[in-house]
């Protein structure tokens, strides 16, 4: 790479620290490709913000706990089904309890590919339809769970409560002010549903930190432009200060790596990551998790119109692969190029 000696979002002189283009909370990959300078503290710190999202609420949430991928261990782990993070909600993981014949909230057992009820209250109105309501920790007085019911503007017929042993003292606090006769449940852990749906919602900080990826993917891999350059004046400013995610994404179906390659059937969940350059555009496409359980959609990423600094057409990809035994040592896994520069 040919790095900026200053930072290429606020202009300072630094101090820098090492930036991964892949999000931490993905895990640690040997080999990959760092930012050394180019992205201060201060501005990789704002833009780390903005991929809590990213770690906590979208689809890459979801597998990262399906396939039990912590990150960085001195984050404190959220449970992504519990509650939303940087301006995005919970996960939604619905299914009929088989035992009810409702449809409730669940949560993954990270890693087992089991699932246990999140702690919630079921509101069954009289004709038999469930609203699933979680309790949150943060719920500490009945007036906050009782508005979630009132809003639902329904006649409860029967409440049924999903919380751990130990939790249901306190969420009985909870609800005895909404109904008496509440029917109780309690969660056993490593269960299997079928035809569970999980909905998840972001918003503009998830698109700032994909778009982020295919950027300082570019800037780390390059030895051609450092980021500074005019042409990516949009993409930084989108990047940093948000904006119309629409400008800068679009997503495809279709696989990036080239089927022949044994990479295209993985044992185990790949990230890739790609820039592509001709005289007219410059873009990155990544898929996250694609793997042996799931075929991800392509996220493609318009980083610029054609760049001076970035003559004919070019391309470069890694895939960042899991080791197959866990983590090794700070390392979750190694990275391989899937497409080799040309010039
Ligand atoms: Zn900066």
């Amino acid at each position: 790479m040919v790095a900026s000696s200053t930072c290429i979002y606020c202009g300072s002189a630094g101090p820098f620290n090492e930036e991964h283009p892949l999000p931490r909370c993905l895990g640690e990959f040997r080999e990959a490709p760092p930012i050394q300078t180019g992205v201060c503290k201060t501005c990789n710190g704002e833009i780390g913000r903005a991929e809590e999202q990213f770690c906590r609420a979208g689809p890459e949430a979801f597998f990262r706990q399906y396939y039990d991928v912590s990150g960085r261990a001195s984050h404190n782990r959220v449970n992504p089904f519990e509650r939303g993070s940087a301006g995005a909600p919970a996960i939604d993981y619905k299914a009929i309890h088989s035992g009810l014949g409702i449809e409730i909230l669940w949560e993954l057992n990270p890693g087992e590919e089991t699932v246990r009820e999140v702690r919630q209250i079921v509101v069954v109105d009289t004709e038999g339809k469930a609203y699933p309501i979680r309790v949150t920790q943060h719920m500490t007085t009945s007036p906050r769970l009782k508005a979630q019911v009132d809003v639902l503007g329904v006649s409860p017929k029967e409440i049924y409560v999903f919380a751990q042993p130990e939790e249901i003292e306190w969420v009985n606090s909870l609800v005895t002010d909404i109904a008496s006769g509440v029917t109780w449940s309690s969660g056993q852990p490593g269960k299997q549903v079928v035809g569970a749906r999980a909905k998840t919602e972001v918003g503009e900080n998830y698109f700032r930190s994909l778009t982020k990826i295919g950027l300082h993917y570019l800037i780390a891999t390059s030895d051609q432009v450092t980021g500074a350059e005019t042409e990516f004046d949009p993409v930084r400013a989108f990047i940093q200060h948000g904006g119309d995610p629409n400008v800068f994404f679009k997503e495809e179906q279709g696989v990036i790596i080239d089927r022949d390659s044994p990479l295209a059937r993985p044992e185990r969940p790949i990230h890739i990551v790609t820039v592509e350059w001709t005289p007219k555009w410059v873009a990155s496409r990544m898929q996250s998790f694609f793997g042996p359980d799931y075929e991800p959609p392509i996220y493609l990423l318009r980083l610029a119109p054609g760049v001076s600094k970035l003559p004919g057409q070019g391309a470069l990809g890694h895939a960042y692969v899991y080791f197959e035994d866990g983590p090794e040592g700070k390392f979750a896994g190694d990275v391989s190029e899937i497409i080799t520069r040309r010039k």
